[in-house]
C-alpha cells in the first residue's frame, strides 16, 4: 500500500537551529549504519524510516560504507525513498560520508579529493538522490593535506552534489583548521559528527569549546553505546540484541563486563526515579550539552523509535542529577 505521511508528525518533535546556520534539526535523528544491510528485512527497514519521518524525525545519516555490505544501506534508503518518501523529498535532511575503507586501492579511502568526490558519485547514484543535503568528510586523514581535504568538500557544495559539509571524528585542534580553511574557501563548516554517550565524554575536553566557539553544529552518534545505555543487557544478552549478532564486530559481549553493569543498572534506577527508561535518560543527558544540535540514534525495532522518542518529554536535569550521574560514572 501507498505510504502517506502522518499528518501530525510535526506536533511534537522540536527542532534546533545548527550553530549559526540557517537549519534546523530534529533533536533525534535516525542512522542506517546497522539494520539496513543487504541481509536484513528491507520491510523491517522501511518501517522504521515511516516511524520515525511520522514522528518528524526528518534527519536520516548515512555513508558510503554502511551494511553490510559496503554501499548496501544507502541503496536500501534509496529503494525506500523511491518507493515512498520521494513526494517528501523538501521534508528531508539527508546525509551521507565518505573517509573509511570503501573500495580496494589506493583512491578508496583516505581523504583525498579523487577519494571523495568518486564515492560522493556512487551515493548518490545508490540513493538516487540529485543531492545531499550535507556530506561529511568521515574521519580525519593525517596523509592528506587538509586543505585537500576541505577543497574536496567544497566542490561538492560548488558542483552541486551537497548543500552543506560536515566533518566527523575530527579532534578540536583539527577541527579548528578545518572551519577556519572552509571559512577562507566560502563554505561554512555546518556541523561536526563526534561520538557521545555517557561511557565516552571525550568531546568535552576541548571540542564542545571549539563547535560554541565557532558557532557549529553537532550531532552526536551512539549516545545508547551501542544499545548498552538501555535496560536490555541488564539479565543477560538477548538473542536479537546486537551484541548478540555475530556478523557484528563493534559492540560484542566483552564490552558487556560486569563493572559496566554495575554501573548501567545504578543509571537504570536512577532513570526510573525520573519516570523515564534508561535509554530515554542517556538521550536526554546528550541534548543536556548546549553544543549539541541533534542525538543520532540507530535502531532495529520500531518500538526502539518510540521508546527514545519519549526522551523528549522530560530533557532537563536539575544539578544533583548530574552530579549523581557524574559519581556513578566515575566509581
Ligand atoms: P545507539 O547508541 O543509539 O545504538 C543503537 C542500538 O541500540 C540499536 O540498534 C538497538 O540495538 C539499541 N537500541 C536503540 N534504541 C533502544 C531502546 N529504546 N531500547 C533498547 N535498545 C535500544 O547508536 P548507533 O551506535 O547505532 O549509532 C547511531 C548512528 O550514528 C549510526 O546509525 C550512524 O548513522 C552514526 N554513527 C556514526 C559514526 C561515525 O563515525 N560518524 C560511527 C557510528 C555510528 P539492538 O540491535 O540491540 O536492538
Amino acid at each position: 500500500s501507498p505510504y502517506i505521511a502522518n499528518p501530525t508528525r510535526y506536533t511534537n518533535m522540536p527542532y534546533q537551529r545548527c550553530g549559526n546556520s540557517g537549519v534546523k534539526l530534529p533533536k533525534l535523528s535516525l542512522g542506517l549504519w546497522q539494520n539496513f544491510g543487504s541481509s536484513d528485512s528491507y520491510e523491517n527497514g522501511r518501517e522504521l524510516i515511516h516511524t520515525a519521518f511520522d514522528h518528524g524525525i526528518t534527519h536520516f545519516d548515512l555513508a558510503n560504507n554502511y551494511g553490510p555490505t559496503y554501499g548496501a544501506a544507502e541503496s536500501t534508503f534509496g529503494r525506500i525513498l523511491k518507493q515512498d518518501l520521494l513526494p517528501y523529498r523538501d521534508e528531508l535532511f539527508i546525509s551521507s560520508k565518505a573517509g573509511y575503507d570503501m573500495w580496494p586501492g589506493p583512491y578508496g579511502d583516505g581523504g583525498s579529493r579523487k577519494y571523495l568526490v568518486a564515492s560522493c558519485d556512487q551515493s548518490l547514484k545508490r540513493t538516487g538522490l540529485d543531492y545531499f543535503d550535507v556530506f561529511y568528510h568521515h574521519r580525519m586523514d593525517s596523509e592528506t593535506p587538509l586543505e585537500e581535504t576541505m577543497q574536496a568538500l567544497d566542490y561538492m557544495v560548488r558542483s552541486g552534489r551537497a548543500l552543506y559539509v560536515g566533518i566527523s571524528n575530527y579532534r578540536p585542534a583539527e577541527t579548528k583548521q578545518a572551519v577556519q580553511i572552509l571559512k577562507e574557501l566560502g563554505t561554512p563548516l555546518l556541523i561536526h559528527q563526534p561520538r557521545y554517550n555517557m561511557f565516552d565524554r571525550w568531546i568535552e575536553a576541548g571540542l564542545t569549546d571549539v563547535l560554541n566557539s565557532e558557532g557549529i553544529g553537532s550531532i552526536v552518534f551512539s549516545p545508547l553505546a551501542q544499545g548498552l545505555l538501555t535496560n536490555k543487557y541488564l539479565q543477560g544478552i538477548p538473542q536479537d540484541s546486537r551484541a548478540a549478532r555475530s556478523e557484528i564486530i563493534h559492540l560484542n559481549k566483552e564490552h558487556i563486563t560486569p563493572e559496566k553493569l554495575v554501573i548501567v543498572n545504578k543509571l537504570n534506577n536512577l532513570a526510573k526515579k525520573r519516570g523515564q527508561s534508561l535509554a530515554q535518560m542517556a538521550i536526554a543527558w546528550t541534548l543536556h550539552n548546549d553544543a549539541v544540535t541533534t542525538c543520532l540514534i540507530g535502531a532495529s525495532k520500531k518500538e526502539q523509535i518510540l521508546d527514545s522518542l519519549q526522551a523528549l518529554e522530560n530533557l532537563t536535569f536539575v544539578n544533583s542529577e548530574i552530579l549523581q550521574i557524574n559519581n556513578i560514572l566515575n566509581n
